[in-house]
């Protein structure tokens, strides 16, 4: 066994149960950005490394340490598989100048490379569901994006509190940037390496830190909502007012600085303390500087990600039951005659809608009955010499919510009737 390959330490096979549990996940995430005037954008997995390196920032965790980075060895050039999905879409935004009639609303899924110690909710390949609203400037968006996920959270079940802070604007920033390096300047033999790295590249990424002993040093640093100006301040008001008349409950929390430097302004985080460490399910924030940044025009904007393999351990911590597709009849066939019949039922019945599964492999009628059962289709058809003389096919239930109006006995149907069963038993 210590030969065989095994997948890439901290990227996951999804298995039929789980990916099935994914779809229908995504089914509901797909209707609900409908409901919202979301529309999906979907870019290349491979993104040339310095689109990340000037989104996120070159003193962050993930530019520094988490990125899986290559040299394309035919034509030298640096790619990085892509960590998040943000910087990619405002690349798409700008390469084909979505905004040139207004402000557009996007979403993004798939999966996204962090090389980082896999645990239990933190993976290598790990997936996102991506939302980003992109030229619009007012506090009424930042509240939409919110909004919109607390309803998610109703319909999936599951209840995540929602932090919120504000990051303000660029000279609140310094303000607050000029104060921090003087007071860890003060406490240097405080902080751990990344810190003292960081004092002076970029000190507010010290209170992102994860390190727990850097937890009360970072308690008691300068506080940015202190610098905010009365703009920032007023916008942080306005998301705060329409959060409060849509019944939205959140605590604001000074200490919220998200790992990507691009936030300014609203930034939030949706957590749960029922994943252990792992305890962030979604998070963003406003990023006004980025598209500029990057080479587009000025142009404001906000978004966030959540993380698909938390978010659906959330769904399943909350009892949720996991949704798997069943097929709707297993055929079960015995004899060359049988064999021909069976397989012109099985198109006729598909063709109708319907799931149909085809016993393959041979076997006796009480075997291939295990397999029907096992394979959790709510009846097995079952066609020996008897039925294909009658034309007919025998219809077995094979679980409590099989069709009504078969009972619990088996009986013989025409594959006209087994169709209008199966039919009503499925709609
Ligand atoms: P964390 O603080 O947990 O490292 P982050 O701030 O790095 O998260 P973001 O870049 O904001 O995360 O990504 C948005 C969401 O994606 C996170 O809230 C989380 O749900 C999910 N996520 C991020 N990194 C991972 C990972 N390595 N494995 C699984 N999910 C992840
Ligand atoms: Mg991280």
């Amino acid at each position: 066994m210590s030969n065989n390959i095994q997948s890439v330490r901290g990227m996951n096979d999804w298995l039929p149960d789980a990916a099935e549990t994914w779809q229908a996940f995504e089914d509901v995430v797909r209707a609900w950005l409908r409901r919202y005037g979301y529309r999906e954008l979907r870019t290349p997995i491979l993104e040339a490394t310095p689109l990340f390196k000037r989104a996120i920032g070159e003193v962050t965790d993930i530019v520094e340490k988490e990125m899986y980075t290559f040299v394309d060895e035919l034509n030298g050039e640096s790619l990085t598989l892509r960590p998040e999905g943000t910087a990619s879409a405002v690349r798409a935004v700008i390469q084909h100048n979505l905004l040139y009639d207004g402000g557009k609303r996007l979403w993004y899924t798939g999966p996204m490379f962090r090389h980082e110690r896999p645990q239990k909710g933190r993976y290598r390949q790990f997936h996102q569901v991506g939302v980003e609203a992109l030229g619009f400037g007012g506090p009424d968006v930042d509240a939409e994006l919110i909004v919109m996920c607390a309803d998610l959270w109703r319909e999936l079940g599951i209840a995540p509190t929602l932090q919120l802070n504000t990051l303000g604007d660029s000279e609140a920033r310094a303000r607050h940037r000029a104060k921090l390096i003087a007071y860890f300047e003060q406490h240097q033999d405080l902080l751990d390496e990344d810190g003292k790295r960081r004092l002076h590249s970029n000190p507010l990424r010290i209170l992102d830190s994860k390190n727990p002993a850097m937890a009360e040093i970072n308690a008691a640093a300068p506080q940015l909502i202190d610098e905010i100006d009365a703009e920032a301040r007023a916008h942080f008001d306005g998301v705060q007012k329409l959060l409060t008349a849509s019944g939205i409950a959140f605590e604001i929390n000074p200490r919220l600085v998200r790992g990507l430097d691009y936030y300014n302004r609203t930034v939030f985080e949706w957590v749960t303390d029922q994943l252990g460490a792992q305890g962030t399910v979604c998070a963003g924030g406003r990023y006004d500087g980025l598209i500029e940044q990057l080479g587009g025009k000025p142009n404001p904007a906000a978004g966030f990600a959540m993380g698909v393999e938390r978010l659906l351990a959330l769904v399943e911590a909350a009892g949720r039951p996991v949704a798997t597709a069943v097929p709707d009849a297993y055929i079960v066939h015995a004899g060359e005659a049988a064999a021909a019949f069976a397989w012109q039922a099985a198109a006729a019945i598909r063709a109708a809608g319907l799931a149909v599964v085809m016993h393959a492999g041979g076997g006796s009628f009480k075997s291939q009955m295990k397999k029907a059962d096992a394979s959790r289709a709510r009846v097995a058809l079952i066609v020996g010499d008897d039925e294909v003389a009658a034309g007919q096919m025998s219809l077995k239930p094979l679980r409590a919510d099989a069709p009504v109006g078969t009972g619990e006995t088996q009986c013989r149907v025409s594959v006209t009737q087994a169709i209008s069963i199966l039919k009503q038993a499925s709609a």
